[in-house]
């Protein structure tokens, strides 16, 4: 690395530790929280029902709206990333849109970064507008970009770095840009993840996840998470999370908290895979350029204290890229990234996804793009599965 990363003093990882590490014993002394496998919950008497109803006393009384276990996640989410509150969801996709349609309406709109999660894009694309709500999107590297859509918006919408391009945004310098204008800010930290940015730091309102990559961790589960201000959690739930209905089931959430508490122990392997691969990559003759967050000089670098294992590469024109995937034999193919298996996307296959609906197609990403996502397997194998690659593909 000619670079060390920024922050890597910052003690975030350590914290996390002992935070994933630690519980107060759950009833009967058990280490590990019971599975509430139940979809209701019931009262003693007449009185509890009414005072529940009531909002004077607090109970779960219907798992889509509360359950224990995924209230466990919930709080240990929201003190990962320093916020009051956090409120899990059945996927990446439910957290984004129970979010988004939370707070945003008709006749209302939400200024988004380009070559944000191809997903998110779609529903701002296709749902959005039968809703009467409109989308600009921003090249969110460039404050002044921003600063310019910024006025008469009701909400931002931030992903730092962005999906398959890697493109950094000063959270700081946006989040103040945004307050100035009443606008509230969210930001998709699935890349990052609290053990490397903690948005809310940084003036985030909202800060979203696809715990179905690093959090959950095992290629095992799909599910999501919000965390914010008390407040603003509570407005989710009111506006959009009961009745849209995309609730994380208990055993989900008992996977994913299962899967966290090796966060700290997973994040800096696939750090320190991914930049060795990356680094080499670079060197590598038949790579024309790297997007990686290491090797950016823009100042949305800051605000990271470390790197995940997902980044991706563009390739000369003589490299064969269909054969170069099919040579790979560590990395599958495959979407989705964050598990322990390293896997392989190009974007040539990508770009033919929903036509007239794409946002890598829209924004110009180049088809020889590639994107890795580095796993937990020995690097070295890793390493020479790359290169037999590049030798096989060769024109
Ligand atoms: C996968 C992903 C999502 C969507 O999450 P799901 O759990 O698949 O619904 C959102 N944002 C990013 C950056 C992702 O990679």
């Amino acid at each position: 690395m000619n670079q060390p990363p920024f922050g890597f003093d910052r003690n975030y990882i350590h914290e996390a530790a002992t935070l994933l590490a630690h519980d107060d014993p759950f009833p009967g002394g058990a280490v590990v929280p019971p599975i509430y496998q139940t979809s209701l919950f019931t009262f003693a008497n007449y009185a509890e029902m009414a005072d529940t109803f009531a909002g004077r006393r607090r109970q779960p009384i219907y798992s889509r709206g509360d359950n224990p276990t995924v209230m466990e996640f919930e709080a240990r989410v929201a003190a990962l990333e320093g916020a009051e509150a956090a409120r899990g969801f059945s996927s990446g996709m439910a957290a984004i849109s129970s979010t988004v349609l939370a707070f945003v309406g008709s006749g209302e709109r939400v200024v988004a970064v380009r070559n944000c999660y191809g997903d998110a894009y779609r529903l701002f694309e296709r749902l959005f507008p039968r809703l009467g709500i409109k989308v600009d999107y921003v090249d969110g590297s460039d404050p002044d970009a921003v600063a310019a859509a910024l006025p008469g918006a009701k909400l931002l919408y931030l992903e730092s770095p962005t999906s398959m391009m890697f493109e950094l945004q000063d959270i700081g310098h946006l989040t103040r840009l945004a307050k100035e204008q009443g606008v509230i800010t969210t930001l998709d930290n699935s890349w990052a993840t609290p053990i490397f940015q903690k948005p809310i730091l940084h003036g985030v309102d909202l800060v979203l996840h696809s715990a179905s990559k690093y959090l959950g961790g095992h290629s095992d589960t799909v599910a999501g998470v919000v965390a914010g201000s008390a407040a603003h959690i509570r407005h989710i739930n009111e506006q959009t999370y009961s009745s849209l209905g995309g609730k994380l089931s208990p055993f989900e959430a008992w996977l994913l908290l299962r899967g966290m508490r090796t966060l700290p122990l997973r994040l800096p392997h696939h750090m320190k895979s991914g930049l060795t691969i990356a680094e080499r990559l670079k060197a590598h003759q038949q790579v024309e350029r790297i997007n990686h967050p290491a090797w950016s000089n823009h100042p949305g670098k800051a605000t990271l204290g470390g790197y995940a294992g997902l980044f991706s590469f563009e390739v000369t024109e003589d490299v064969d890229i269909p054969a170069f995937v099919d040579a790979l034999k560590y990395f599958r193919i495959g979407v989705s990234w964050g598990g322990h298996e390293s896997l392989v996307v190009p974007a040539k296959a990508s770009l033919e996804q929903t036509p007239g609906l794409n946002s890598m197609a829209r924004f110009g990403v180049s088809p020889r793009t590639i994107r890795f996502n580095v796993g937990l397997e020995n690097v070295e194998d890793l390493w020479a599965d790359v290169e037999q690659a590049f030798e096989k593909a060769k024109r």
